[in-house]
């Protein structure tokens, strides 16, 4: 079971795929976590990863493609995976479908998450990351309009795309993706 949680910075992509992971027992794999463990650590792809991720700007696809790659061959991927914010352009949709072919599987189904961009701005100053800055927040959702949005047509050509409201609580957010995915 491969799921995609799709959708702009602060719809709740995150705390959805901690939830959705526990209840359908799989891995979750949030590239943006992942970003921040490795610049935490300073390896060499946090080291390549800072700047960007800091300005929020997208990380290069070949050092995206590399740390995905890492994360898919651990074992606990076996039963499938929560993808939680990649992939983001369409060089990743493909790289990911080759990666998925090389193990003969597919994307069972994308959920993009809905929410307005005045609710997405006031939840992520909450949520006050360091790059929850109102400028950084702005410069990430116009990346996310500009090369990760067309990925909706991308995904809806191949029908794997259902749409979600995003508002309300988080079990009730939830309650839709868990139908979205067995529908
Ligand atoms: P996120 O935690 O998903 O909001 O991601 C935080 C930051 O990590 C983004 O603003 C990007 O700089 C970087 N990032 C995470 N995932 C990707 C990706 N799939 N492609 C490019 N950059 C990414």
């Amino acid at each position: 079971m491969i799921i995609i949680l799709f959708g702009a910075p602060g719809v709740g992509k995150g705390t959805q795929a901690v939830i959705l992971a526990e209840k359908l027992g799989v891995a979750h794999l949030s590239t943006g976590d992942a970003f921040r463990a490795a610049i935490k650590n300073q390896t060499p792809v946090g080291q390549m990863a800072q700047e960007y991720v800091a300005s929020g700007k997208l990380v290069p696809d070949e050092i995206v493609a590399k740390i995905v790659e890492e994360a898919m061959t651990n074992e606990t991927f076996a039963n499938g995976c929560i993808l939680d914010g990649f992939p983001r352009t369409r060089t990743q949709a493909e790289a990911l479908e080759q990666m998925l072919t090389a193990k003969g599987a597919d994307i069972t189904t994308v959920v993009n998450i809905a929410v307005d961009d005045d609710t997405i701005i006031a939840r992520l100053l909450q949520r006050g990351r360091s790059d929850d800055r109102e400028d950084i927040i702005r410069h990430r959702l116009n990346v996310y309009n500009d090369e990760t949005a067309p990925l909706l047509d991308f995904y809806g050509q191949k029908s794997l795309l259902t749409t979600i409201d995003g508002i309300g609580d988080v079990e009730d957010v939830n309650a839709r993706i868990l139908s979205a995915i067995k529908a």
